[in-house]
């Protein structure tokens, strides 16, 4: 009897093992079956160089929380945009489509038709929660979103107006800090039955550049390391290069410069603004630079203010990555940090962006995942902002339609690129005439070479870039009798991409010339 005895106990207790080992699996497969959330960290104009993680030799600034999700998740060193100015990107990102089918040629013809099929409106369809917080830039109110709380235009760095579902409000504090609350608020009061897609999307680092006020004093008046190119002559390149208006020599303003005060400040605000800036800019008046010194002065001010509006951006990312931490959400969350494209700091003399080159080209991009991304690891495929769509999609256990152009980053995030990946990117800029003078170009990008047609206007010229012998893309190659294969090559890759993309011959009626009226027509 004893025995029977001993071996009911035995039975029940394999049963108990069975039955919590099935259910651990129950679990671990409804964990692996929950859609992740989605939070979207994106910045504007935040060059890669401002980012510690990816490791400028200049060492401009430390971002501690940013590097942390690459220590954690996945950096990318070679994420493209496809035209690299601020509303066509976010067009990109919100529809995965370039820009010649989501109709955002550039920031000053176009509004963004909220009709359309976008990556938002598909999550939101399949039972996410969507929300839209900060930046927005597309002239039109946002669609496919729970819930939206958006700056008007560019936004102002000091006491924002903002639209919260249609309504204007004026907010007290510093943009990236408001921001920052705003997305923080709506994490704590969502539905937690549902999984999110939270769009925080913040102004900074954005010109005209203006720190927190907290931060004013943030550099200690450290001298930054200037970049090799500071007073490129652009010799070895064509009549685009030398007649864009975008030198930090020639184009920075008063107000960039902050001989100039920002509006929108309060009195005590602008008592703070004054400590810092006024001693120093009488110092700067009675030096009166001239020349290379004048330049050397403006990069040193340019560098200040635009590291302190990153500083905040870092901040943010902290605040919000500690949240999810605290909640226990970081399991499941998959967190992206980018920006609208590159940016130039003083490389070739200029700030702002636009170009085909690296700087503008490429734009910071680091995930998290935990359990998909590998720790700690890096990708040099061709990824872009066009791929978010579908990778979202499918983290979503969403289908993704056939017209979106962007590819899953799903298998790229697993650390298993797929053999037949992009080895060729098309870009196109189409913002000329405009702010900068940066004529309209279409190009191809490959691992190491590049080559763009000036087309419009004044200027129609090609170039070709070996990035390999040629990193800061200082001289052209086109033409030269030893990259004649090369260049065939990219001539045929770029007439493929452009038939495969659906890039129409022409750019569309608004952006072309008006005709000149006919003289013995005139009265
Ligand atoms: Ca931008």
């Amino acid at each position: 009897m004893k025995t029977a005895s001993s071996n009911r106990r035995t039975l029940h207790l394999l049963q108990g093992i069975l039955c919590a080992f099935a259910l651990t699996c129950l679990i671990a497969r409804a964990a692996s079956t929950t859609p992740p959330n989605i939070l979207f960290i994106f910045s504007d104009d935040h060059a890669y160089q401002a980012i510690s993680a990816y490791g400028d030799p200049r060492k401009l600034i430390v971002t501690p929380n940013i590097d942390r999700l690459a220590r954690e998740g996945m950096i990318f060193h070679r994420s493209l945009v496809p035209n690299s100015i601020c509303g066509p990107a976010r067009a990109c990102v919100l529809t995965g489509k370039y820009n010649h089918l989501n109709g955002f040629y550039d920031n000053s013809h176009f509004s963004f038709d909220g009709s359309q099929q976008t990556m938002p409106k598909l999550l939101q369809a399949a039972g996410y929660q969507t929300a839209m917080i900060g930046k927005w830039h597309l002239n039109s109110d946002p669609t496919g979103f729970d819930y939206w709380d958006i700056l008007p235009g560019q936004g102002m760095y000091y006491n924002p107006a903002m639209i919260r579902m249609g309504e204007k409000i004026k907010r007290q504090g510093y943009v990236t800090d408001i921001v920052t609350d705003l997305s923080l608020d709506w994490l704590k009061r969502r539905n937690p039955s549902k999984p999110f897609l939270l769009m925080c999307q913040h102004k900074a680092p954005h010109r005209e550049w203006a720190p927190n006020l907290k931060n004013l004093d943030w550099s200690g008046d450290r001298k930054f390391a200037e970049p090799e190119t500071l007073f490129d002559d652009y010799a070895g390149r064509g009549a685009a290069e030398q007649l864009q208006d975008m030198t930090i020599a020639n184009t920075f303003t008063k107000l960039d410069a902050k001989l100039q005060t920002p509006g929108g400040m309060t009195e005590a605000q602008l008592k703070l603004w004054n400590a810092y800036y006024e001693p120093r800019n009488r110092e700067f008046l009675k030096a009166n630079p001239q020349g290379k010194d004048l330049v050397h002065w403006r990069y040193q001010r340019y560098m200040h203010d635009y590291l302190g509006t990153v500083l905040s951006v870092d901040e943010s990312v902290g605040r919000l990555l500690k949240y999810l931490d605290e909640t226990g959400l970081a399991t499941n969350t998959i967190v992206v940090y980018s920006s609208d494209q590159g940016f130039y700091l003083g490389e070739h003399g200029w700030f702002d962006k636009r170009w085909i080159f690296e700087e503008s080209l490429r734009t910071p991009l680091i995930v998290r995942w935990p359990g998909v991304t590998p720790v700690g690891s890096a990708n040099s495929n061709l990824v872009a902002n066009i791929d978010f769509a579908s990778t979202f999609l499918e983290a979503a256990h969403q289908p993704i339609p056939t017209d979106i152009q962007g590819r899953s980053l799903v298998p790229v995030l697993h650390g298993r690129t797929p053999p037949d990946w992009r080895k060729s990117f098309y870009y196109h800029y189409y913002e000329y005439p405009g702010v900068h003078k940066v004529r309209r170009h279409y190009g191809v990008v490959t691992d190491r070479y590049k080559l763009v047609h000036f087309y419009y206007s004044d200027v129609d010229y090609w170039e070709l870039f070996d990035l390999l012998q040629d990193p800061h893309e200082m001289r052209s190659v086109y033409g030269q009798p030893a990259y004649s294969a090369v260049q065939k090559n990219l001539h045929d890759e770029l007439k493929r991409l452009r038939t495969d993309l659906k890039v129409p011959a022409e750019d569309p009626a608004v952006l072309r010339p008006k005709p000149k009226p006919d003289p013995t027509q005139v009265q």
